[in-house]
């Protein structure tokens, strides 16, 4: 089987700053992999590597079976099939919420206003804020317009999902919600990697958990096995802190 990421030796600096080094794996099709470690040990980094917004130093990037550090790769067609979700929703503000999910599908996938329209009010509708189309950002609850951040992705039928901390803006009573969305996604098969800190999320969506740890993963294994019985003794020291 073809995986949906697979990520090869990948080594990434910044100047003299090693920042991943020699990473190994893989997210198959329909899994959600889980991402977890320290502030500092190359989680984002990652993530961005895979779809080149960040170019590893050195190794390869495979999705969907496509290698995409490949320079000869139309990056753009690779991006296209990757939805990806910030810690900061990064919505435009002067637009509304209904604008904001149709601007990429207009722009990028050159669909008509008509057809933008009717798919964005699904994705709004499909994350819990159906009745917010013509609010503006500002008007919304963090955990509201993180929900447009993501219906705006789910918008462009991506075949997978990156998250980069996506509830660490949100304040708590709102992080509930988001997780919920995702949790859905997950349920209906999307593939998905996931940077969190949301170890229950993690215990309970994730087929696996991979821990980082200065730039190395340090474990990757089930739930149960990575947050429930850790091997190593920097994962032990870690959800200690965290949980
Ligand atoms: P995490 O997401 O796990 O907190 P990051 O991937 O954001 O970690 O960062 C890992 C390391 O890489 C940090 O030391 C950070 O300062 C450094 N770093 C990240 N992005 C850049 C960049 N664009 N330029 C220089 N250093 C960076
Ligand atoms: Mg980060």
């Amino acid at each position: 089987m073809t995986h949906a990421i697979e990520l090869r030796d990948l080594h990434k600096y910044f100047g003299r700053n090693q920042v991943l080094t020699g990473i190994d794996m893989t997210v198959d099709p329909g899994q959600v992999v889980c991402v977890i470690g320290p502030s500092g040990s190359g989680k984002s980094t990652l993530l961005r590597c895979v779809n080149l917004l960040e170019r590893p130093t050195k190794g390869k990037v495979f999705v969907e079976g496509a290698e995409v550090t490949d320079p000869d790769v139309d990056i753009d067609a690779v991006r296209r099939r990757i939805g990806m979700v910030f810690q900061q929703f990064n919505l435009f503000p002067h637009m509304t919420a209904l604008e904001n999910v149709m601007i990429a599908q207009r722009r990028v996938l050159k669909r008509g206003r008509k057809e933008a329209e009717i798919v964005a009010r699904e994705n709004l509708e499909k994350v819990g804020v159906g009745d917010k189309c013509d609010a503006l950002p500002g008007q919304l609850s963090g955990g509201q317009q993180q929900r447009v951040a993501i219906a705006r992705a789910l918008a462009m039928n991506p075949d997978l999902m990156l998250f980069d901390e996506p509830t660490s803006a949100l304040d708590p009573e709102l992080v509930g919600d988001v997780l919920t969305v995702m949790r859905k996604l997950a349920e209906e098969g999307m593939t998905m990697l996931v940077v969190t800190h949301e170890m229950g999320f993690a215990r309970e969506v994730a087929d696996r958990v991979v821990f980082m740890d200065g730039g190395v993963v340090v474990e990757d294994g089930v739930p149960a096995q990575v947050i429930g019985d850790p091997r190593q003794e920097r994962t032990r020291l870690f959800l200690h802190r965290v949980l």
